[in-house]
C-alpha cells in the first residue's frame, strides 16, 4: 500500500465520521463510509470535555462552542445514604453529538467521500478495498469477535421537566459494588439525559426508580450496550485478508474509559491516530497499536481496580501502587477528562460503593 488507496469505513459514529472527513479532505485516498442508520441517531448521554473536543475538531475549522448544550460547574456523586462527593469540572459539557457527526459526514462528502446509509454492511461486500476500517462501535461488525468480551446493557431516557429538574448539574449515583451507575446529564434548563448501565442488568430497575421519584416526561428511549473491555484486551485490533487490511477504531477496539463508560473522546482520539497512520497510504499495525497503548495508558490500571472491586478484593493499599503512575500522568492532562483528577475522589467512590 503506497500513495492513494481505497478505504471503506464501516460505521459513522464519532470515530468513523472523523475518519471519513479527514481522509477525504486531506489525502488522495478513495473513501467510502457506510452506516446502517439513515441519519445520525447517537445512543449516548453526550457528555465530554469541551477543551479536548475543541482541539479534536480544529482540523475542520468547526467551532465546538456552537454544539454545546450545557456547561457544568460540578459533578455530584451521590452515595446511597452515605452522602455526596462533589468534583469540580474542567469544561465538562453536554453537546449535540448528532449534529457533530452530521457535520463531519457533510464535510466528508464535500471532500469527495462516498457515503452509503440505511443498511448493514458485511465484510463480503467490501472485497475491492485496500483498507477496511471497523468503526462499528459495540457491534464490531467486521473484525472477529473478542473472547471474554465485557459488554454492559444501558437504558437512557431523554427527559423534559415542566418545573425545576431534580438536579441542577451533572449527577451520578453509583450502584453498590460499583457495578454501574445512574446518570443525570443536563441538556439545557429543563431537559436531561437520565440513564443507567449495570453489570448485573438492573439498569431498568434503577432508572425507573429515579423516574418515579423525580418525575419528568420521557421524550425518547435509548437502549444500547457498551463495551467496557479496555483497549489492550480487545484482540485482534487488525488482521489481513489477502491484500486487504482490516483495522478497528473506536469502541470496536475498546476505547471506552472503564470507570465512567466514557467513549466519545477516546474514540475520536483513536480515529485521529488511525488517520495519521493511514494518511500516507501505508498502515503499520505495530505503530498504530503502540500509539493507542500510549494514549490509553490509564485504562488498564483502572480496569484492574474495577475488576478487584467486582471480585470483592479491592483495597486501597492493593490498588494504589499501580494507580499512582496513571494518576500522576492523568493529572497533567486533566482538561481532557472535563473534571478535576483527584485520587481522593477515586478512593471515596471505591470506599462508598
Ligand atoms: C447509553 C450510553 C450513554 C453514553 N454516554 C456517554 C457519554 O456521555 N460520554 C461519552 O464519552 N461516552 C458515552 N457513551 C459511550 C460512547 O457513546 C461510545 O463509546 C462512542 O460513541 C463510540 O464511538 P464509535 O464511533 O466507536 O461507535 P458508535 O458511535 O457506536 O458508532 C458505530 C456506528 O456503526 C454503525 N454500524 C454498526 N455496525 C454496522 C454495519 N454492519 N454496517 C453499517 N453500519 C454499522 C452504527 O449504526 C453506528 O452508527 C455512552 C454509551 C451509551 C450506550
Amino acid at each position: 500500500m503506497v500513495g492513494s488507496i481505497r478505504v471503506a469505513v464501516v460505521g459513522l459514529g464519532v470515530a468513523g465520521s472523523y475518519l471519513v472527513a479527514r481522509l477525504s479532505r486531506e489525502t488522495k485516498h478513495e473513501v467510502h463510509g457506510f452506516d446502517m442508520l439513515p441519519c445520525p441517531d447517537s445512543k449516548c448521554a453526550w457528555g465530554g470535555s469541551k477543551h479536548e473536543l475543541s482541539r479534536i475538531l480544529k482540523p475542520f475549522d468547526m467551532d465546538f462552542e456552537e454544539y454545546i448544550l450545557y456547561e457544568g460547574r460540578k459533578l455530584h456523586v451521590l452515595f446511597d445514604g452515605k452522602g455526596e462527593r462533589t468534583i469540580p469540572t474542567v469544561g465538562l459539557v453536554t453537546f449535540d453529538k448528532n449534529r457533530v457527526e452530521e457535520k463531519l459526514v457533510q464535510l466528508a462528502v464535500e471532500g469527495g467521500a462516498k457515503i452509503t446509509r440505511g443498511r448493514k454492511v458485511a465484510l463480503e461486500e467490501l472485497s475491492n478495498f485496500d483498507v477496511i476500517v471497523d468503526a462499528s462501535g459495540v457491534y464490531r461488525s467486521i473484525l472477529p469477535r473478542i473472547s471474554d468480551d465485557i459488554i454492559f446493557p444501558n437504558l437512557e431516557y431523554r427527559v423534559e421537566y415542566d418545573r425545576q429538574p431534580p438536579y441542577d448539574d451533572f449527577t451520578v449515583i453509583p450502584y453498590p459494588g460499583l457495578t454501574g451507575y445512574t446518570w443525570f446529564f443536563p441538556l439545557g434548563p429543563r431537559v436531561a439525559h437520565v440513564g443507567g448501565g449495570d453489570k448485573l442488568h438492573r439498569q431498568k430497575e434503577y432508572v425507573e426508580e429515579f423516574m418515579l421519584k423525580h418525575g419528568g416526561r420521557k421524550l425518547k428511549t435509548i437502549a444500547r450496550p457498551i463495551r467496557l473491555l479496555p483497549f489492550g484486551r480487545t484482540q485482534p485490533v487488525s488482521i489481513k485478508k489477502g491484500d486487504t487490511h482490516i483495522v478497528g477504531v473506536g469502541e470496536a477496539i475498546g476505547t471506552v474509559f472503564p470507570l465512567l463508560g466514557e467513549g466519545i473522546i477516546p474514540s475520536f482520539q483513536s480515529a485521529e491516530i488511525l488517520f495519521e497512520c493511514l494518511s500516507n497510504g501505508t498502515l503499520d499495525k505495530d505503530v498504530y497499536t503502540s500509539r493507542l497503548k500510549g494514549k490509553f495508558f490509564y485504562f488498564e490500571p483502572i480496569y484492574k481496580a474495577i475488576l478487584a472491586k467486582w471480585q470483592g478484593k479491592w483495597s486501597p493499599t492493593r490498588t494504589l501502587p499501580s494507580l499512582l503512575y496513571a494518576y500522576l500522568k492523568s493529572k497533567r492532562i486533566e482538561q481532557r477528562f472535563g473534571i478535576k483528577v483527584r485520587i481522593t475522589d477515586f478512593l471515596e467512590i471505591f470506599r462508598n460503593t
